[in-house]
Protein backbone atom coordinates (compact mmCIF):
# COMPACT_ATOMS: atom_id res chain seq x y z
CA UNK A 1 0.00 0.00 0.00
CA UNK A 2 1.41 3.46 -0.60
CA UNK A 3 1.51 5.38 2.25
CA UNK A 4 1.87 8.56 1.17
CA UNK A 5 0.16 11.36 -0.95
CA UNK A 6 2.41 14.06 -1.79
CA UNK A 7 -0.17 16.30 -4.39
CA UNK A 8 -3.21 17.66 -2.58
CA UNK A 9 -4.86 21.00 -1.71
CA UNK A 10 -6.72 23.34 1.10
CA UNK A 11 -8.36 26.22 1.33
CA UNK A 12 -4.85 28.04 0.58
CA UNK A 13 -5.43 27.29 -2.91
CA UNK A 14 -7.89 28.96 -4.82
CA UNK A 15 -9.77 26.27 -6.35
CA UNK A 16 -9.97 24.27 -3.08
CA UNK A 17 -12.94 24.32 0.16
CA UNK A 18 -10.97 21.68 2.16
CA UNK A 19 -9.45 23.04 5.19
CA UNK A 20 -6.19 21.68 6.19
CA UNK A 21 -7.48 20.11 9.34
CA UNK A 22 -10.31 17.85 7.57
CA UNK A 23 -7.69 17.21 4.89
CA UNK A 24 -5.08 15.60 7.79
CA UNK A 25 -7.84 13.64 9.22
CA UNK A 26 -8.78 11.78 6.40
CA UNK A 27 -5.26 10.81 5.62
CA UNK A 28 -4.58 9.61 9.27
CA UNK A 29 -7.94 7.89 8.85
CA UNK A 30 -6.40 6.19 5.60
CA UNK A 31 -3.34 5.41 7.21
CA UNK A 32 -0.97 7.14 5.79
CA UNK A 33 2.44 8.55 6.77
CA UNK A 34 3.08 10.92 5.00
CA UNK A 35 0.56 13.90 3.82
CA UNK A 36 2.32 16.85 1.51
CA UNK A 37 0.55 19.58 0.90
CA UNK A 38 1.36 21.85 -2.29
CA UNK A 39 -0.86 24.75 -3.30
CA UNK A 40 -1.32 26.57 -6.03
CA UNK A 41 1.27 29.29 -6.76
CA UNK A 42 -0.03 30.22 -10.50
CA UNK A 43 0.81 33.68 -11.40
CA UNK A 44 -0.68 35.84 -13.85
CA UNK A 45 -2.98 33.08 -13.97
CA UNK A 46 -5.26 33.92 -17.15
CA UNK A 47 -8.77 35.97 -16.79
CA UNK A 48 -10.88 33.91 -19.22
CA UNK A 49 -13.29 35.75 -20.57
CA UNK A 50 -16.25 32.92 -20.45
CA UNK A 51 -15.28 32.08 -16.91
CA UNK A 52 -18.22 32.73 -14.21
CA UNK A 53 -17.74 35.91 -12.71
CA UNK A 54 -18.13 35.22 -9.30
CA UNK A 55 -15.24 32.45 -8.77
CA UNK A 56 -12.43 33.88 -7.70
CA UNK A 57 -9.78 34.06 -10.77
CA UNK A 58 -6.03 34.48 -8.92
CA UNK A 59 -4.33 31.28 -7.91
CA UNK A 60 -1.76 33.59 -6.15
CA UNK A 61 -0.95 32.02 -2.67
CA UNK A 62 -0.69 33.66 0.84
CA UNK A 63 2.47 31.82 1.83
CA UNK A 64 3.37 33.50 5.31
CA UNK A 65 0.05 32.47 5.94
CA UNK A 66 -0.08 28.90 4.84
CA UNK A 67 3.26 28.72 6.39
CA UNK A 68 2.26 29.56 9.93
CA UNK A 69 -0.97 27.44 8.98
CA UNK A 70 0.98 24.53 8.53
CA UNK A 71 2.71 25.11 11.61
CA UNK A 72 -0.03 25.10 13.87
CA UNK A 73 -1.51 21.56 12.26
CA UNK A 74 1.70 20.25 12.70
CA UNK A 75 2.48 21.21 15.89
CA UNK A 76 -0.94 19.46 16.56
CA UNK A 77 -0.89 16.32 14.23
CA UNK A 78 2.70 15.70 14.21
CA UNK A 79 3.18 13.08 16.23
CA UNK A 80 0.28 10.69 14.20
CA UNK A 81 1.12 11.89 10.57
CA UNK A 82 4.62 13.36 8.78
CA UNK A 83 3.12 16.61 7.35
CA UNK A 84 5.64 18.00 4.64
CA UNK A 85 5.17 21.82 3.47
CA UNK A 86 5.23 21.98 -0.45
CA UNK A 87 4.07 23.89 -3.37
CA UNK A 88 2.20 23.68 -6.86
CA UNK A 89 4.25 26.44 -9.22
CA UNK A 90 2.85 27.04 -12.10
CA UNK A 91 5.47 27.40 -15.25
CA UNK A 92 4.99 30.05 -17.92
CA UNK A 93 8.43 31.82 -19.82
CA UNK A 94 7.83 35.26 -18.64
CA UNK A 95 7.82 34.10 -14.78
CA UNK A 96 11.14 31.79 -14.65
CA UNK A 97 12.58 34.65 -12.51
CA UNK A 98 10.43 35.41 -10.62
CA UNK A 99 9.86 31.79 -9.69
CA UNK A 100 13.18 31.10 -9.09
CA UNK A 101 13.35 34.21 -6.20
CA UNK A 102 9.70 32.56 -5.24
CA UNK A 103 11.24 29.18 -4.14
CA UNK A 104 14.65 30.39 -3.04
CA UNK A 105 12.49 32.59 -0.58
CA UNK A 106 10.75 29.78 1.38
CA UNK A 107 11.68 26.65 2.91
CA UNK A 108 9.77 24.16 1.07
CA UNK A 109 9.94 20.18 1.72
CA UNK A 110 8.92 19.41 -1.79
CA UNK A 111 8.16 21.73 -5.51
CA UNK A 112 6.13 20.58 -8.32
CA UNK A 113 6.48 22.15 -11.49
CA UNK A 114 3.23 22.06 -13.38
CA UNK A 115 2.74 23.53 -16.96
CA UNK A 116 -1.26 24.91 -16.61
CA UNK A 117 -1.80 27.53 -19.01
CA UNK A 118 -0.14 27.63 -22.40
CA UNK A 119 0.43 30.73 -24.29
CA UNK A 120 -1.11 32.17 -20.96
CA UNK A 121 -4.35 30.81 -21.63
CA UNK A 122 -6.63 27.75 -19.86
CA UNK A 123 -7.01 24.53 -21.47
CA UNK A 124 -9.63 24.07 -18.38
CA UNK A 125 -11.83 26.56 -21.06
CA UNK A 126 -13.54 24.81 -24.29
CA UNK A 127 -12.36 28.24 -25.98
CA UNK A 128 -8.80 27.40 -25.81
CA UNK A 129 -9.31 24.88 -28.67
CA UNK A 130 -11.02 26.96 -31.10
CA UNK A 131 -9.43 28.20 -33.82
CA UNK A 132 -6.46 25.40 -33.94
CA UNK A 133 -6.83 21.07 -33.59
CA UNK A 134 -6.09 18.98 -31.04
CA UNK A 135 -3.09 17.53 -32.24
CA UNK A 136 -1.81 21.67 -32.66
CA UNK A 137 -2.72 22.79 -29.32
CA UNK A 138 -1.07 19.18 -27.57
CA UNK A 139 1.70 19.83 -29.26
CA UNK A 140 2.17 23.35 -28.12
CA UNK A 141 1.67 22.22 -24.77
CA UNK A 142 4.62 19.73 -24.77
CA UNK A 143 6.71 22.65 -26.90
CA UNK A 144 5.48 25.47 -24.15
CA UNK A 145 6.75 23.12 -21.14
CA UNK A 146 10.15 21.71 -22.35
CA UNK A 147 10.74 25.91 -23.18
CA UNK A 148 9.70 26.84 -19.32
CA UNK A 149 11.97 23.94 -18.76
CA UNK A 150 15.01 25.61 -20.13
CA UNK A 151 14.43 28.55 -18.36
CA UNK A 152 13.20 27.71 -14.42
CA UNK A 153 13.88 23.81 -13.77
CA UNK A 154 14.30 24.08 -9.75
CA UNK A 155 11.91 22.08 -8.59
CA UNK A 156 11.25 18.41 -7.78
CA UNK A 157 8.84 16.93 -9.56
CA UNK A 158 7.06 17.61 -12.78
CA UNK A 159 3.30 17.57 -12.41
CA UNK A 160 0.87 15.81 -14.35
CA UNK A 161 2.97 15.84 -17.64
CA UNK A 162 0.31 15.86 -20.42
CA UNK A 163 -2.29 17.32 -18.53
CA UNK A 164 -4.16 18.85 -21.18
CA UNK A 165 -5.31 15.67 -22.53
CA UNK A 166 -8.04 16.00 -19.60
CA UNK A 167 -9.38 18.87 -21.79
CA UNK A 168 -9.00 18.26 -25.30
CA UNK A 169 -12.31 18.15 -27.43
CA UNK A 170 -11.78 13.88 -28.03
CA UNK A 171 -9.59 13.67 -24.59
CA UNK A 172 -6.75 10.49 -25.17
CA UNK A 173 -8.94 8.98 -27.99
CA UNK A 174 -6.76 10.41 -30.71
CA UNK A 175 -3.65 10.52 -27.91
CA UNK A 176 -0.90 8.60 -27.47
CA UNK A 177 3.06 8.90 -26.28
CA UNK A 178 3.92 7.63 -30.07
CA UNK A 179 1.90 10.22 -31.66
CA UNK A 180 3.63 13.07 -29.80
CA UNK A 181 6.94 11.31 -29.38
CA UNK A 182 9.45 13.68 -30.78
CA UNK A 183 7.74 16.71 -28.14
CA UNK A 184 7.43 14.18 -24.97
CA UNK A 185 11.03 12.26 -25.40
CA UNK A 186 13.24 15.69 -24.99
CA UNK A 187 11.39 16.59 -21.92
CA UNK A 188 11.89 12.72 -20.18
CA UNK A 189 15.39 13.67 -20.99
CA UNK A 190 15.75 16.61 -19.20
CA UNK A 191 14.05 15.61 -16.42
CA UNK A 192 16.19 12.72 -16.03
CA UNK A 193 19.70 14.66 -16.63
CA UNK A 194 18.59 17.30 -14.08
CA UNK A 195 16.96 14.63 -11.23
CA UNK A 196 13.45 15.44 -11.71
CA UNK A 197 11.16 13.33 -10.61
CA UNK A 198 8.24 12.22 -12.73
CA UNK A 199 4.91 12.79 -11.01
CA UNK A 200 2.31 10.17 -11.47
CA UNK A 201 -0.94 12.00 -10.96
CA UNK A 202 -4.13 10.41 -10.41
CA UNK A 203 -6.19 13.39 -12.04
CA UNK A 204 -6.25 11.05 -15.13
CA UNK A 205 -8.61 8.50 -14.01
CA UNK A 206 -10.42 10.81 -12.13
CA UNK A 207 -11.11 12.64 -16.00
CA UNK A 208 -12.17 9.94 -17.69
CA UNK A 209 -8.93 8.91 -18.66
CA UNK A 210 -8.13 5.10 -17.75
CA UNK A 211 -4.78 6.42 -16.87
CA UNK A 212 -3.16 8.29 -14.48
CA UNK A 213 -0.94 11.60 -15.83
CA UNK A 214 1.27 11.09 -17.67
CA UNK A 215 -0.13 7.79 -19.78
CA UNK A 216 1.71 4.62 -19.02
CA UNK A 217 3.58 4.49 -21.95
CA UNK A 218 5.23 7.73 -20.61
CA UNK A 219 6.34 5.82 -17.72
CA UNK A 220 7.62 3.46 -19.50
CA UNK A 221 9.45 5.40 -21.87
CA UNK A 222 10.75 7.72 -19.03
CA UNK A 223 12.17 4.15 -17.10
CA UNK A 224 13.64 3.28 -20.73
CA UNK A 225 15.37 6.31 -20.69
CA UNK A 226 17.04 5.91 -17.27
CA UNK A 227 14.35 7.63 -15.33
CA UNK A 228 13.88 6.36 -11.42
CA UNK A 229 12.05 9.08 -9.53
CA UNK A 230 8.85 8.79 -8.93
CA UNK A 231 6.42 10.46 -6.80
CA UNK A 232 2.55 10.04 -6.19
CA UNK A 233 -0.29 12.14 -5.82
CA UNK A 234 -4.14 12.66 -6.03
CA UNK A 235 -4.18 16.22 -6.70
CA UNK A 236 -7.12 16.04 -4.56
CA UNK A 237 -9.05 18.85 -4.17
CA UNK A 238 -11.48 17.24 -1.38
CA UNK A 239 -11.05 14.53 1.51
CA UNK A 240 -13.17 12.22 -0.71
CA UNK A 241 -10.20 11.95 -3.72
CA UNK A 242 -7.19 11.63 -1.77
CA UNK A 243 -4.84 8.35 -2.70
CA UNK A 244 -7.52 7.86 -5.85
CA UNK A 245 -6.83 5.01 -7.19
CA UNK A 246 -3.71 4.56 -5.67
CA UNK A 247 -3.69 0.57 -5.59
CA UNK A 248 -3.90 1.15 -9.25
CA UNK A 249 -0.95 3.09 -9.68
CA UNK A 250 0.73 1.27 -7.57
CA UNK A 251 0.47 -1.87 -9.88
CA UNK A 252 0.82 0.34 -12.99
CA UNK A 253 4.30 1.12 -11.36
CA UNK A 254 5.13 -2.28 -10.50
CA UNK A 255 4.28 -3.50 -14.29
CA UNK A 256 6.56 -0.62 -15.61
CA UNK A 257 9.64 -2.10 -13.46
CA UNK A 258 9.74 0.74 -10.77
CA UNK A 259 10.58 -0.91 -7.26
CA UNK A 260 10.34 2.70 -5.38
CA UNK A 261 8.85 5.59 -5.12
CA UNK A 262 9.93 9.08 -3.81
CA UNK A 263 8.84 11.56 -0.93
CA UNK A 264 10.41 14.72 -0.54
CA UNK A 265 11.48 16.16 2.61
CA UNK A 266 13.62 19.81 2.60
CA UNK A 267 13.85 19.39 -1.32
CA UNK A 268 15.42 15.84 -1.12
CA UNK A 269 14.33 12.60 -2.03
CA UNK A 270 13.41 9.09 0.16
CA UNK A 271 12.56 6.50 -1.51
CA UNK A 272 9.09 4.51 -0.38
CA UNK A 273 9.13 0.55 -1.96
CA UNK A 274 6.20 -0.44 -4.13
CA UNK A 275 4.36 -3.73 -3.60
ZN1 LIG B 1 -1.88 21.15 -11.45
ZN1 LIG C 1 -2.54 20.21 -8.03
Amino acid sequence: MIKADIHTHTTFSTDCDAPMEVMIKEAISRGLDTLCFTEHMDKDYPIDPTRDPSLPIEFLLDTDAYRTGFLEMREKYGDKIRLLWGVEIGLQPNLAEWNQNYVNRHPFDFVIGSEHNPENRDPYYPAFFEGRTEEASYTLYFEETLTNLKLFSDFDSIGHMDYIVRYGPNKNKEYSFAKYSDYIEPILEFIISHGIALEVNAGGYRNGLGEPNPCKDIIIRYKELGGELITIGSDAHTPQSMCFEFDRIENLLLDCGFKYHAIFIGRKPVLYPLG
